[in-house]
Formats: structure tokens, C-alpha cells, sequence
């Protein structure tokens, strides 16, 4: 009797080879990969672009936007 064992491992592959968003303001590579639906990203702002966390709190005081409340 032969048992196959098909448990492959080529997760980690694919993770590294995905491309990340760099932040507008600084230009760092975020930790955003650039296929996320934007509702997902904690630090997009519409009509500026991908922040990193750095700059998002430098700019608006908040670390995700999607719960910072108007002012
Ligand atoms: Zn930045």
C-alpha cells in the first residue's frame, strides 16, 4: 500500500511575491496588498491614496479611517 501525503506547502510562496501598496505620502511599502478592496484598508483616504500608519495618524489622528468620525 502507497500513501500519498499531499499536504504541499506553497503558501508562503505566494505571499511573498504579492505586491504591496506604498504609501502616497512618504512612500514606504505598506503592509497593504494592492488587490484589497478598499473598504478593507485601514489607512486609504479617498482621493489621496494608500497612507502607511505612520502618516495616517500624522495627517488625521486616527490609525483606520474607516471608523474616524467626521469634524
Ligand atoms: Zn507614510
Amino acid at each position: 500500500m502507497i500513501r500519498q501525503n499531499k499536504n504541499h506547502m506553497n503558501v508562503e510562496e505566494n505571499m511573498q511575491t504579492q505586491e504591496m501598496e506604498c504609501c502616497v505620502v512618504c512612500g514606504i511599502t505598506t503592509d497593504v496588498p494592492v488587490d484589497t478592496p478598499i473598504e478593507n484598508r485601514k489607512t486609504y483616504m479617498e482621493c489621496v491614496g494608500q497612507l502607511c500608519p505612520d502618516c495616517c495618524w500624522e495627517l488625521y489622528h486616527t490609525t483606520d479611517l474607516r471608523t474616524r468620525a467626521d469634524v
